[in-house]
């Protein structure tokens, strides 16, 4: 029988994850099964354990229960423990990662190559997704992190738990100026986009949405003003192919995935 994964959330009906694990098993010959769990939100436990109960061997956890994944493991990685979100469960040694980061990062540098070093980045967003790559993007040797969320004082508790990050909120990012800006906000699920100045938009920036699939207010107005622009597509592949590594230690070719669920 083909060892059992799946993606747990709440929504999770829109999960391209058992489509990307499927391509990934393909063409590395691993024989898996990935499936997707809608937990109910106050049953997240429950619903882990009757998937192991039943043989599972590790899940991927989507919003909005990275942090509860976090407490339920017995060991974590370093960059998980930094995070305290989870991502990527491994049942045999109740271990716990977190490859949001590490897929941000590779989808930044190699698939969109862009150098990372010394540039001035603007998160947006203080849930888990912000949680998980606030410290990859500082490990990456960027020159400057500012952390802006709609409630300000998730933002402030974030930055505080990084050396080198610092906090606003949306008004106060008027006169900034910003190379690369990352929405990691759920805005776009709802078709809104956090009310930043329209100043930080220009020409030389990136603007990259963790959304995907959808073209975001967000990308919208920041195109509108002459920026670059990237859905979240790439994070989600690369962070699958890091949590397929964790599970199977074979680290499956993102670029073809990629390029087939960007029908090019
Ligand atoms: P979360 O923990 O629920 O956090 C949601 C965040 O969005 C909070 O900072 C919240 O601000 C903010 N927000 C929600 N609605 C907003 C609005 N209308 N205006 C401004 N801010 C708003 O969710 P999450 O786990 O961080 O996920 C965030 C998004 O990232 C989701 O859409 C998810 O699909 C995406 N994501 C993508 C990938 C990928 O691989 N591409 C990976 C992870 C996550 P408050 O704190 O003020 O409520």
């Amino acid at each position: 029988m083909s060892d059992r994964y799946a993606v747990i959330g709440n929504p999770v009906a829109h999960s391209k994850s058992p489509s990307i694990h499927a391509e990934f098993a393909r063409a590395t010959g691993q024989d898996i099964d990935y499936g997707r769990i809608e937990a109910p939100l106050d049953a997240f436990a429950a619903s882990v354990e009757r998937f192991r109960g039943s043989g599972g061997k590790g899940l991927n956890v989507t919003l909005p229960f990275k942090q509860e994944a976090s407490r339920m493991c017995v060991r974590v990685s370093s960059r998980a423990r930094l995070a305290q979100a989870v991502n990527t469960l491994r049942f045999e040694d109740s271990y716990g990662d977190n490859t949001d980061g590490i897929g941000l990062i590779r989808d930044l540098s190699q698939n969109l190559n862009l150098p990372l070093n010394g540039r001035s980045v603007l998160l947006l967003g203080a849930g888990g997704a912000a949680q998980g790559v606030a410290g990859a993007l500082l490990e990456s040797g960027i020159g400057r992190l500012v952390i802006a969320n709609r409630t300000v004082p998730r933002a402030q508790a974030l930055a505080r738990r990084f050396a080198g990050a610092a906090a606003r909120g949306y008004r106060a990012l008027e006169g900034e100026r910003f190379d690369i800006i990352i929405n990691a906000t759920s805005a776009g699920l709802a078709d809104e986009a956090p009310p930043l100045p329209e100043s930080l938009f220009g020409k030389a920036v990136l603007a990259y949405d963790m959304v995907y699939g959808r073209d975001t207010p967000f990308l919208a107005a920041a195109r509108r003003a002459g920026a670059r622009t990237c859905d979240g597509l790439g994070m989600l592949v690369e962070q699958a192919a890091e949590s397929f590594f964790v599970w199977r230690g074979v680290r499956p070719a993102t670029r073809p995935v990629l390029a087939k669920l960007r029908g090019s």
